[in-house]
């Protein structure tokens, strides 16, 4: 007999990991990093329409004060590789990043010495959102999809490398 069937109804068993977990979740704060066209779609996203308070994400701004996640839309000129990496640095852990379309995730059609192909290549990526534009949809997918990711990690791992 294990101990759930000796207590009584109402009582939740769960552990700490689990509940810093979910409530991880629901506290995010993003960093819009708005490079590019997919920028617009980012921007419609976190619109009245979409509704992002569901999600427990009532502001974004352009700061990595107190921000833990970063949602790279764009594409990234070699000029703003460095700049973005040191602002991904000053973001406190845990944090996670999104690289949302083609371009923040592989260079798009840039191929070129000019674009960064692919934001990975400077810091480390959770969620790729694929599109040229993606959705607003997309992203929300994206953010459900990374929030399912958090709820599995495990706390002590939540210090990261940088790509
Ligand atoms: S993926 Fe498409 S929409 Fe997004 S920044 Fe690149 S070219 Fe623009």
């Amino acid at each position: 007999m294990g101990l759930e069937e000796r207590l009584p109804d109402g009582i939740i068993l769960t552990t700490a990991e689990k509940v810093i977990n979910w409530g991880r979740t629901k506290s995010m704060w993003p960093f819009g990093f708005g490079l590019a066209c997919c920028a617009i779609e980012m921007i419609s996203t976190f619109s009245p329409k979409y509704d992002m308070a569901r999600f427990g994400m009532e502001v974004m701004r352009a700061s990595p004060r107190q921000a833990d996640l970063m949602i790279v839309a764009g594409r990234v000129s070699n000029k703003m590789a460095p700049v973005l990496k040191r602002l991904y640095e000053q973001m406190p852990n845990p944090k996670w990043v999104i690289a949302m379309g083609a371009c923040a995730s592989c260079g798009g059609v840039f191929n070129n010495y000019a674009i960064l192909q692919g934001v990975d290549k400077i810091v480390p990526v959770d969620i790729y959102v694929p599109g040229c534009p993606p959705r607003p949809e997309q992203l929300i997918d994206g953010i459900v999809k990374l929030h399912e990711l958090v709820k599995q990690s495990k706390i002590k791992e939540s210090e990261k490398k940088t790509a």
